[in-house]
């Protein structure tokens, strides 16, 4: 008997201690990028990174440290995009100085950060940013340093390191590069070349816990596979579907910027698409996402073919504004909840103004829209309306509102994307092409069609007051308001 109780306990004391013992194994792969980083330099005559491409003020940068003794190099997508012969949109430096050591050796430098610490060396408008190394955070525990949320995600992240660190931390192996300004080499830690020659975009170390540490991740993995036309690994593709929910836990502000990465560098359309196939438009959305998944056939047509006008102004080095960009995202959501607000008996005007409102309010929660381009918003949806109504007496004055162009363009996106606004942007369109004479000829013609407009413009709201159930006329704003 007393055997057989001693072999229970022995029992339940060893499952006990094997579950503690996978459990804190468990937890501390977490944090652990499982790679082994295997260092490669690739010299000058065996890569196509040529110091011609690369600004002068970010080779200064790494000049100056490399003269006064320590290791500087270029890194992240500037080589990357050298590697594949592309325009690099920014050149980043990693040092083996610290933040206070950079700054004190550039005058025309300031700190910035506290989640992570980096300094901007300015020459004038142009700045190059400078980071020091960064290491794995398992072996430092100070909560100054680094802290990590319950999920796993990094809110601090200023644990210094070696260079091998350094590139393990980066997201993908084609962004863990640097270029060596003494020698002209290549350094390659985790077979990032190879990657690029076979286009492939591959996340460093367990790709779960890289999207635990840093869900923005998932973002920068659909962005650059649209961006560089490269596949994912397969172990980097697989965990996103299930992951997007994570990207609830970070900032408003810091989604606001990375749509903008998302939408608005020039592949709008694809990485859309991307999105959407991946489950990551819908955390970004959900309004959206909802009028998406009921199939709101012009909704996806707007979106698509406010992308098609971005992208095409992107390659032509055209200004393009978020505001119009969230104009269109947020259309269908907007429209179907004035639709709603009309439903219930709210007078259409009024309805849009609450609808826009809510919408802008509910999506800041999401992607904090500043406040000069959600107001901008407003003023292209409140334009519609009058755009499509045109009304005689307004039309000069239309013409001349600081919005016009913006609230014209979404005018003819609307029509191009399948909505029947009675051929209100080709009129605009006509209209801005002719000279005074032609301009007030287009607008008599309108005054003698007002009285019969303005007739049908009563029937009908004469006709839906009894019926507070019809939506048939939702569609076209312009009798409306
Ligand atoms: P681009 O500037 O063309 O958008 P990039 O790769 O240079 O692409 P940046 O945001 O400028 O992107 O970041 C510079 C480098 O910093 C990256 O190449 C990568 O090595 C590293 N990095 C940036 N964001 C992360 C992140 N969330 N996790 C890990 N490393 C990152
Ligand atoms: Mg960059």
């Amino acid at each position: 008997m007393y055997s057989y109780i001693t072999a229970i306990a022995v029992l339940v004391l060893g499952g006990t201690l094997i579950f503690w013992l996978m459990r804190n194994r468990n937890q501390s792969n977490r944090h652990k990028p499982i790679v082994d980083p295997q260092k490669t330099i690739i010299p000058r005559d065996k890569h196509p990174v040529s110091r011609r491409h690369i600004n002068d003020n970010a080779l200064k940068v790494i000049n100056r440290l490399n003269s006064q003794g320590y290791e500087a190099y270029l890194v992240g997508g500037c080589i990357r995009d050298l590697y594949l012969n592309l325009h690099p949109k920014d050149f980043d430096v990693a040092t083996n100085a610290s933040p206070e050591e950079v700054r004190r050796l550039f005058r025309n430098s300031r700190l910035i950060g506290r989640r992570f610490k980096l300094v901007h060396v300015l020459f004038g408008r142009e700045m190059i940013e400078v980071a020091t190394f960064r290491a794995n955070h398992e072996q430092h525990h100070g909560q100054e340093k680094s802290r990590h949320s319950e999920s796993g995600r990094i809110l601090r992240d200023n644990v210094y390191g070696t260079m091998e660190d350094d590139a393990i931390r980066r997201d993908f192996t084609v962004n863990a590069l640097y270029y060596d300004g003494r020698d002209f080499s290549v350094v390659d830690f985790c077979n990032g070349v190879d990657d690029i020659r076979t286009g492939t975009l591959r996340l460093i170390g367990d790709p779960v816990t890289r999207y635990h540490e840093d869900p923005v991740r998932m973002l920068r993995a659909i962005r650059f596979a649209a961006k560089l036309n490269f596949n994912m690994a397969p172990e980097t593709e697989q965990p996103i579907r299930e992951l997007g929910h994570l990207l609830r836990d970070i900032p408003a502000a810091r989604l606001f910027d990375e749509v903008l990465k998302l939408l608005q560098s020039g592949q709008g359309v694809r990485t859309f698409e991307l999105l959407r196939e991946y489950q990551l438009f819908g955390p970004l959305f959900p309004a959206t996402e909802h009028c998406l998944k009921e199939q709101d056939r012009h909704a996806g047509n707007l979106i698509v073919e406010s992308l098609k006008s971005t992208d095409k102004r992107v390659r032509q080095n055209r200004p393009v504004t978020p505001a119009f960009l969230f104009a269109a995202l947020l259309w269908a959501p907007m429209r179907r909840m004035a639709r709603e607000l009309m439903d219930q008996g709210m007078p259409p005007v009024p309805a849009f103004q609450q609808a826009s409102m809510t919408v802008i309010a509910n999506q800041c929660s999401h992607t904090a829209i500043p406040r000069r381009f959600s107001m901008m918003v407003r003023d292209i949806w409140d334009l519609q309306i009058r755009l499509e109504r045109r009304q005689p007496k307004l039309i000069e004055s239309l013409l001349e509102h600081p919005k016009f162009r913006a609230a014209y363009d979404f005018l003819v996106l609307r029509e191009q994307s399948g909505e029947n606004l009675s051929a209100a942007g080709q009129w605009w369109t006509e209209i801005q092409e002719l000279d005074e004479h032609g301009r007030y000829a287009m607008i008599k013609s309108l005054s003698s069609h007002g009285g019969q407009k303005k007739q049908g413009h009563k029937r009908r709201r004469r006709r839906r007051k009894p019926r507070s159930d019809d939506t048939s006329s939702n569609n076209n704003q312009s009798g409306e308001s």
